[in-house]
């Protein structure tokens, strides 16, 4: 039997990465699975979930930085729609979904490894469906 969970996180800034491991644990913890997946899911077309190292704010600055020079904004064709193409590009490129396998009731992340939301275009409320299966 599938558990599905869900968490809202409001976002502050245009681009922002925000660690939701903890949220995401709580889900595991009341799913009462314990071995399994976990499959995190941003319900958005301009966000995205990551796993990746959760301590150094730099990190998170340089990644933001990287998206924005791979991506560059305002020259796509969907930007004449409503001039967001950059943070859907983004959004591809990182993917909306991650998984993290269940290990004894708990999340088997390694010691540096946390589960973030990618903001792309906001801010906004956004919507994370966890299942846990
Ligand atoms: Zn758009």
């Amino acid at each position: 039997m599938a558990f599905v969970g869900e968490l809202r996180v409001s976002t502050k800034e245009r681009e922002q990465i925000i660690d939701i491991t903890k949220g995401v644990a709580e889900e595991v913890r009341k799913s009462g699975i314990r071995d399994g997946i976990c499959l995190i899911h941003a319900m958005h077309a301009t966000a995205a979930i990551l796993v990746n190292e959760n301590y150094d704010e730099a990190l998170k600055e340089d990644f933001i930085d990287f998206l924005k020079k791979q991506v560059p904004s305002g020259v796509w064709k969907h930007d004449k729609l409503d001039g967001n193409a950059d943070a859907h590009i983004r959004s591809m490129i990182v993917g909306q979904g991650q998984s993290v396998p269940i290990k004894g009731g708990a999340l088997a992340l390694g010691k540096w490894q946390g589960i973030c939301l990618v903001e792309l275009d906001g801010p906004r409320e956004r919507t994370i469906i966890v299942t846990v299966v």
